[in-house]
């Protein structure tokens, strides 16, 4: 199981920053990657929307549901050593690098 840390601050700020175009799906966050015009899409120039899923309040439902749920199953990998933690607060080339890494290790020592 690989889980990804991420910082809880900053984890905020990208669920509650994320902005989608409706027109062609692009995505933005008003915190890291802004459109070029406030709450327009820099292609289309259609006006960005919050997802129902990233409301503050459906927010915290999906923290909670964390709590409760996924660090059961975190803690359990864990005790069996295979949980591999990754830094996801990088970018996202770098995060998928190491996840990629952390694949074609396991995949060589079943080998
Ligand atoms: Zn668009």
């Amino acid at each position: 199981m690989i889980q990804l840390l991420v910082d809880y601050t900053q984890l905020l700020l990208r669920l509650t920053g994320r902005r989608s175009c409706p027109t062609c799906g692009r995505l933005y966050n008003i915190h890291f990657q802004p459109p070029l015009v406030d709450e327009l899409c820099d292609v289309d120039k259609s006006k960005l929307v919050i997802r129902n899923d990233d409301r503050e309040e459906v927010i915290s439902g999906r923290l909670t549901a964390y709590e409760t749920q996924t660090r059961l199953v975190a803690d359990y990998y864990r005790a069996q050593r295979r949980l591999v933690a990754i830094n996801a607060d990088r970018p996202m080339e770098d995060v998928t690098a190491q996840i990629f890494g952390v694949i074609d290790s396991h995949c060589q020592a079943g080998r």
